[in-house]
């Protein structure tokens, strides 16, 4: 690079050169270098697109029906109902989905679709989008192309498909998506999670976030911490804020505009094969902690994932974090894939004729889960017929 020597008079008199590259610094700017800190904000236009798409998705009782499953992902859970995983039959789970009473736009302000289901239609050819855009639901769309190894670790992996990331976020902001999902996954061991899967998964996280802001998209940022192991509460507490800490840092790094953001985490809770297991208060306790020690306050809202809790237990903890009285300065809500849907999947069975049922379930569920996002669901007055099935999927993929 060509670069000038710039000479200044050091405190003591003396003059001290340092090569510097041959672009000039702003006016308004009286020192002598650029700083890494020179960076633009987003337009203000766009900083109130997205501002607005993130506080719409999290406004006062509702929250995100994660319907993202990828093709292998749905397959795991029509097996468990003997549904075979044809393109036919997810378009018509999907429809039983989007479907249902406009009641449950009260509760739901978001749908994640995976890539096809975007293009899928209902029976009389509506595009599943306008369905939902015409009870007042917002469509967002899963991003990431899915978790690979990370080379010399200890099962660690990080997350593909930013090198096209660009021209599809274009595509789907014409498609109707004002919001978007990447998942990153850390695993809590002995010697895990490593400063390399930490780093790394904070940074393509932060890279994606940045690509969808240029195009106007609101990303959900996801680093799930699994609930795969033995560990304590105390132990889930710390790799959760460590990892915040980090993913933060790096949204920072990549100059994301946080009040367009959404966070989706992990709730804390102590691994799935740790025999002391927790109260919700003590979940919302953890979880409400950690958070304020790292999730900043402009940051729009907090979506959690279900991550293999019940249904129940997952609407019980979301709510006691919502009755916690502590620092939480953003709306707490769900974004649950499994705790939304593990009735609808019993009820409905594959079967027509379970259409209503499995419609009901989904909306008692999205009540449930609303009162909660308020810290006013009593627990037990919702039922289910899965409520308090165990969704937890070993090293769960999406
Ligand atoms: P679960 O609620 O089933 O954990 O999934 C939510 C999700 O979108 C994970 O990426």
């Amino acid at each position: 690079m060509r670069a000038k020597v710039i000479t200044r008079r050091a405190p003591g008199g003396s003059t001290v050169s340092s090569q510097q590259p041959l672009i000039e610094p702003p006016p308004e700017f009286s020192v002598d270098f650029r700083m890494t800190t020179y960076f633009n904000y987003p337009a203000p236009e766009l900083q109130k697109e997205l501002r607005e798409i993130a506080l719409a998705i999290v406004a006062p009782g509702k929250g995100i029906l994660a319907a993202d499953e990828s093709t292998g992902t749905i397959g795991k859970r029509f097996k468990d109902i003997n549904v075979e995983n044809t393109e036919e039959n997810r378009r018509k789970y999907r429809q039983v989905l989007f479907t249902s009473d406009n009641l449950v736009a009260e509760n739901i302000s978001g749908v994640i679709f995976f890539h096809e289901t975007l293009f899928q239609k209902t029976d009389d050819g509506t595009r599943f989008v306008d369905v939902l855009k015409k009870k007042g639901i917002i469509p967002g769309i899963k991003v990431d192309k899915g978790v690979v190894p990370l080379f010399g670790s200890e099962d660690e992996c990080t997350t593909q498909g930013l090198d096209d990331l660009g021209e599809r976020c274009a595509m789907y902001k014409k498609e109707g998506c004002q919001f978007a999902k990447w998942r990153c996954v850390i695993k809590i061991g002995q010697n895990t999670p490593s400063y390399q899967a930490i780093l790394e998964n904070a940074n393509v996280l932060a890279r994606y976030a940045s690509i969808c802001q240029a195009n106007r998209i609101v990303p959900i940022v996801e680093p799930e911490v699994l609930p795969d192991g033995a560990h304590d509460l105390d132990r889930a507490q710390k790799v959760t804020e460590t990892v915040l800490a980090a993913v933060y840092k790096a949204l920072n790094d990549h100059h994301v505009y946080l009040e367009g953001t959404l966070l989706k985490p992990n709730m804390v809770t102590p691994g799935m094969q740790c025999a002391k297991r927790a109260k919700p208060e003590e979940v919302a306790r953890a979880t409400c902690l950690a958070f304020s020690r790292t999730v900043p306050a402009a940051v729009a809202g907090v979506t959690f994932l279900s991550g293999g809790q019940s249904e129940e237990e997952a609407t019980l903890n979301l709510d006691a974090i919502n009755k916690f009285q502590g620092k939480k300065p953003w709306p707490l809500t769900f974004s649950f894939g499994r705790a939304l849907q593990a009735s609808v999947l019993r009820a409905w069975q594959g079967k027509d004729g379970n259409l209503k049922a499995a419609q009901q379930e989904l909306l008692n569920r999205a009540r449930a889960n609303g009162q909660a996002a308020l810290g006013k669901y009593v627990a037990g007055t919702v039922k289910g017929s899965a409520a308090d099935q165990d969704l937890f999927i070993k090293n769960h993929a999406y």
